[in-house]
């Protein structure tokens, strides 16, 4: 039984947002990026933000480095 509705030709739709895709595969990885909190990596373990994705949240944690070196008088 697939997972995703889909069409006489095989594509597949997005259940969140009714994108077509033409595999499953793709499908899923779109929905993995775009609609699954896919995990805690993704919040910040500092201030609790959640991020879109990990390069965000890299970026977003150079910060709070930066602020706390700052606080400490190091910089
Ligand atoms: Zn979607
Ligand atoms: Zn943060």
């Amino acid at each position: 039984m697939a997972p995703y509705p889909t069409d006489e030709k095989g594509h597949v739709y997005c259940p969140y947002c009714c994108r077509k895709f033409v595999n499953r595969y793709n499908l899923k990885v779109h929905v993995r990026d775009k609609h699954e909190d896919n995990s805690m990596d993704l919040n910040c373990q500092i201030c609790g933000k959640t991020m879109r994705n990990q390069s965000c949240l890299r970026v977003h944690m150079y910060h709070h480095r930066k602020q706390r070196l700052e606080e400490a008088g190091i910089l």
